[in-house]
């Protein structure tokens, strides 16, 4: 195994793999709506013989404990069950999936099944209209369904919701009580500078700040302890409920991240702050291969993510 670490003892254990770059909403963060972007997806897909291939390299060389599945949307790749049982069939410890949940109810059992363990559901908010202002989609029953069968079926679940000023800054409260009463965690993300937002975001992001003077205003709370390479602050309410916040941008989290990421064309990247691609073969040689990795580490940012044109559709949440 290659000891690959930088200056800052960072290195890779976590591996993001963008199975589709289509989805089946078409939520404001991630799109401006094309077409082509949020269509179900009908073109050709990568075979799932290809992502294992990759990532059972990409395994022998860093060590691999994470995987977790994104997209665009990971429910459309027809092969998913496949490719999880690959992945657990490698010993690889956790296996997760970031999904909005849409086709969630039909797939859970499957998926439980084949040996998945943790879902994190992309949900912005509780009532029709704001649901339809982030996705762009009337659908909140429908991922709400999603989430009661995963339950059912044992997945772990924690919901993830992105704030927009103007969008659903009033669904907090909401999606508290919401993941309060089903005992989910629940983390609040600050809008990043992606895709469409790059340059911009700042109109309409909720910051961590923010998002805590809402809270404030029905529950008490303390913070915890952040754990090393955790995406996300947490809080403990005084009646046990924990909820977290994702400061992408007023609380940086870059200095021990320990992610890379794979995306439906075989590009790894290094850094969500980069749009280039460092394009995978399959046929590396082992010194090739950890070149590629060398260069994916050296496009990890110090401290802060800087923003860029790549929408999150692309290379995965
Ligand atoms: N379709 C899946 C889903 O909805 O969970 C997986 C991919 S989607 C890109 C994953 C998540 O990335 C989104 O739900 C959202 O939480 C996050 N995301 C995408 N663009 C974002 C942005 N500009 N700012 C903050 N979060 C973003």
């Amino acid at each position: 195994m290659m000891d690959l670490q930088d200056k800052y003892g960072r290195d890779f254990k976590t591996l993001r793999v963008s199975l589709v770059s289509t989805c089946n909403l078409g939520c404001v963060y991630c799109t401006m709506g094309t077409e082509e972007e949020i269509v179900v997806d009908k073109k050709p897909q990568v075979a799932a013989s290809v992502f294992l291939d990759h990532i059972a390299k990409l395994h022998t060389q860093l060590g691999l404990e994470t995987i977790r599945f994104t997209g665009g949307e990971p429910l459309l790749y027809r092969e998913l069950p496949a490719v999880i049982e690959g992945v657990k069939a490698m010993g690889i410890e956790d296996i997760k999936m970031t999904s909005n949940a849409f086709l969630l109810d039909r797939m859970a059992p499957a998926l439980k099944e084949a040996g998945l363990q943790y879902i994190n559901v992309s949900l912005d908010a509780m009532d029709d209209d704001s649901f339809f202002a982030m996705t762009r989609r009337k659908q909140l029953q429908r991922t709400l369904k999603g989430i009661e069968t995963a339950l059912a079926c044992g997945l772990e679940i924690k919901i993830n919701a992105v704030m927009m000023k103007g969008r659903n800054h009033n669904q907090v409260l909401p999606l508290l009580d919401f993941a309060f009463k089903h005992n989910i965690k629940i983390r609040f993300l600050e809008v990043m500078a992606m895709g469409h937002l790059f340059g911009h975001a700042d109109e309409y992001k909720l910051s961590q700040e923010e998002i805590l003077a809402i809270i404030a205003t029905k529950y008490s709370f303390t913070k915890l302890e952040r754990k090393t390479s955790s995406t996300a602050n947490y809080w403990q309410t005084d009646n046990g409920y924990v909820f977290g916040i994702i400061a992408n941008d007023t609380e940086p989290f870059c200095s021990d991240c320990n992610r890379l990421r794979l995306d439906a064309k075989g590009n790894i990247y290094g850094c969500l702050s980069t749009n280039e691609a460092i394009a995978l073969s399959g046929n590396e040689t082992e010194g090739e291969l950890q070149q590629k990795l060398r260069m994916a580490m050296a496009q990890k940012q110090d401290v802060q993510f800087k923003g860029s044109e790549m929408s999150m559709l692309r290379i995965g949440g």
